[in-house]
């Protein structure tokens, strides 16, 4: 069918703006993004009832957002200068920026036991940052890719499913997706960043989808089997995972 079955507005309540979204829906949603907040309601709800849902939620609401805006704050506090701290499977690592003024040839960067080391010369067409960044997030690509298929076929052994294909990608804030048709695993090269106990939980959660194509209670008792503190690391990556995240 054709018929648009969905209509967006733009509302205020209480001087707070939120954009509602009305569709063939039974139950209200609510949701906080970096994009605003968005209520997801029944075509013929009334807007009172509405209105009413978001004011219980305020204090929600508020906590949410304060907890986008910290993410925000810690990610633009880094840069990609001299002696910024990244990570590597949870370790602190840290950048040393070596400016050879005047020297030709690309930027270079040359991996070191507790970091790495790049080497700039003066006078790039763009500013260095933009330089160290293209060449750490490749650095942790290629590890990635070297990494995580191993990883997957270690626990896809223990599950006791076929390994899927691994492709390594790069998202915002999705760590893994899994196709169980084309039996795909996507997986977030940020992830190389984590502590390996939360790289193996996200790992396991995409396995499990194999198995699952859902969120039900019995794919959650399967993770559950193979990684008994999962609910530890869904906790870790809601609350930590910003400050490890190349910005
Ligand atoms: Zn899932």
């Amino acid at each position: 069918m054709e018929t648009k079955s969905f209509s967006e507005q733009n509302l205020h309540f209480n001087g707070f703006p939120f954009h509602l979204i009305r569709s063939l829906r039974r139950t209200l949603e609510l949701r906080v993004t970096e994009e605003g907040v968005f209520v997801r309601a029944p075509k013929m709800m009334p807007e009172a009832r509405i209105f009413k849902f978001i004011q219980e939620k305020s204090s929600w609401i508020d906590r949410a957002s304060a907890r986008l805006r910290f993410r925000r704050s810690v990610l633009e506090k880094k840069s990609y200068e001299d002696k910024e701290t990244f990570f590597v499977q949870g370790q602190a690592r840290t950048l040393h920026i070596n400016r050879e003024a005047g020297k030709s040839g690309w930027p270079r960067l040359i991996p070191l036991d507790n970091g790495w080391q790049v080497n700039l010369r003066t006078g790039m067409p763009e500013p260095p940052e933009f330089y160290v960044r293209q060449m750490l997030v490749r650095w942790y690509q290629r590890l990635a890719a070297d990494v995580l298929p191993r990883n997957v076929r270690m626990r896809a052994e223990v599950i006791g499913v076929p390994t899927p294909k691994v492709v390594v990608k790069t998202h915002k804030r999705l760590w893994g997706s899994c196709n169980y048709r084309t039996h795909i695993l996507n997986l977030n090269w940020q992830l190389m960043a984590f502590p390996q106990k939360v790289i193996d939980y996200v790992i396991i959660h995409e396995l499990c989808h194999l198995r699952h194509a859902n969120h039900s209670k019995c794919f959650w008792a399967e993770v559950e089997k193979y990684c008994p503190s999962y609910r530890q690391e869904r906790l870790w990556l809601k609350a930590q995972s910003h400050q490890y995240i190349l910005p």
